[in-house]
């Protein structure tokens, strides 16, 4: 575990002066919202709020008899040749990847995207094993080769422009260079392709696990998923307990929010159902077949009543697009890789809140990644619950009590709050463009109050009071 981290000050800011950055951010989520709008508006999907709220009881059921499901899941993919592998932490994955890769003898992995693999960084394990990864989804493969973790849940490379992506091709591959993005995909397949056939498994995420049948159920776009599921002798599926869900029936229910609110399309392209080995007679399929269930924090979660709902996730990114704090910032100013306002709320969960306290302070609370969540997370309620318990924690928050009893003070005692807000006016100084905090007096820049105001985009108060204001329309002048 790290140590306490605190707010990536220089990341940010140059995140925010970077205007190609802010321009790439800004114009992929306001297409994903604009998306997203559409496929869920009332001409398209009617029963949209509907679908929310039965969407949010199927996960509300299935983590309160997660013990239930998960032994069901466990007898069913045994029925159908597989086996169930349950994973306290990362550690455990990769020890048991690696076991399976040397006594199979495998040396190549082709991985198509998954979160869950990227939170155990799992490639850097594989390799430290002598056992090469392979990302397969386009946007990951050309950040495995640029050396970057993902900058959004669902569009990993969502920061990058086709001239970047050119840069990455040539530096990495030595190939000319290209800036279209067709002729891009053409070169990342060749190679690709070629690892397909070579590897000997294929590791990919799961979207759903259903556990009345042990299907594993993937979303994707590129095929990938499909390609690394069944061409390698050996398919291992890597899940978090969470991705459970009753019945098949439920997918009615779940496919319909998870496309529309992560891309607006009525349904990805492709819809896998991985269901254990290939059995006599099929005609593809891994010889092989095992699903990993991760814990990695996910018991602890789900022990809290409070907040237990985070765990409801289906990792749509939609509140990621519309979240205005990860609009600006970026999704590499995040501590994890699970960035916008599900990585607020979650990160501090798994990691401890004392670690980086300032996270779930990292929102404006406007409530809008609430009202997009196609499982109807009350992300701001949880939010307030983390700010409650870092305060308590005694992690942060000192200087701000601080100030708001000063504030409270001034508030009660009408007479102070006239000279001060008259004093503030006089002294006030108003550099040109507002961001007056850096431009603050030396003594106010420094120590508790110094950082506290760094984090804080303070506008500068008014030439006039309100109470001056208020007097002079008063008397007409
Ligand atoms: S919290 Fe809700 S909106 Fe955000 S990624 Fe998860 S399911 Fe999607």
């Amino acid at each position: 575990m790290k140590g306490q981290s605190s707010v990536p000050q220089a990341g940010i800011e140059s995140t925010l002066g970077d205007a190609r950055l802010q321009l790439a951010i800004y114009t992929a989520t306001g297409r994903l919202i604009d998306h997203r709008k559409k496929a869920v508006s009332e001409e398209a999907l009617p029963d949209y709020q509907e679908l929310r709220r039965i969407a949010h009881e199927l996960k509300r059921h299935t983590i309160e008899n997660l013990d239930y499901y998960l032994a069901q899941v466990e007898r069913k993919v045994a029925e159908r040749g597989g086996k169930v592998v349950y994973c306290e932490d990362g550690a455990e994955v990769s020890r048991f990847v690696l076991e399976l890769a040397r006594a199979r003898g495998e040396r190549l992995v082709v991985k198509s995207k998954s979160m869950t693999t990227e939170e155990i960084h799992l490639n850097e394990a594989l390799e430290s094993g002598q056992v090469e990864a392979v990302e397969t989804d386009l946007g990951e493969y050309l950040l495995q080769l640029a050396h970057e973790r993902p900058y959004h849940i669902v569009a990993p490379a969502l920061h990058k422009t086709r001239y970047d992506v050119a840069d990455i091709l040539t530096g990495s591959l030595g190939v000319e260079r290209e800036t279209e993005p067709e002729k891009q995909t053409k070169i990342a397949r060749g190679v690709l392709r070629e690892k397909f056939l070579e590897a000997g498994i294929g590791i990919t995420g799961a979207n759903f696990v259903v556990a009345g049948s042990g299907a594993v159920v993937v979303v994707e776009n590129e095929g990938n998923a499909r390609l690394s599921s069944s061409a390698p002798r050996i398919h291992i599926a890597v899940a978090g307990i969470e991705k459970l869900i009753p019945r098949a029936r439920d997918l009615a229910v779940f496919l319909k929010l998870l496309g529309r609110s992560a891309t607006g399309q009525a349904l990805s392209v492709y819809t896998s159902f991985l269901a254990g080995a290939r059995r006599e007679g099929e005609a593809d399929g891994p010889e092989e077949f095992y699903l990993v269930l991760l814990d990695n924090g996910r018991s602890k979660l789900l022990a809290d009543r409070d907040k237990r709902e985070s765990l409801y996730c289906i990792r749509c990114g939609a509140c990621l697009n519309h979240c205005p704090v990860y609009r600006k910032i970026g999704g590499h100013n995040y501590p994890w890789i699970y960035s916008g306002p599900i990585g607020a709320i979650i990160t501090p969960q798994f990691h401890g809140v004392e670690q980086d306290p300032w996270l779930p302070f990292a929102s404006s609370l406007c409530g809008a990644c609430a009202e997009v969540c196609p499982v109807k997370i009350d992300i701001p309620k949880v939010l307030l619950k983390l700010r409650a318990e870092v305060t308590a924690s005694g992690a942060r928050g000192g200087t701000e009590r601080r100030v708001f009893r000063v504030w409270a003070w001034v508030m009660a005692h009408p007479w102070w709050y006239g000279v001060l807000g008259k004093m503030a006016a006089a002294l006030s100084p108003r550099p040109a463009g507002g961001g007056w905090v850096n431009k603050l007096p030396g003594w106010m820049a420094v120590g508790p109050l110094g950082s506290w105001l760094k984090e804080r985009d303070l506008p500068p108060p008014a030439e006039q009071s309100f109470r001056s204001q208020w007097e002079r329309r008063r008397r007409g002048a």
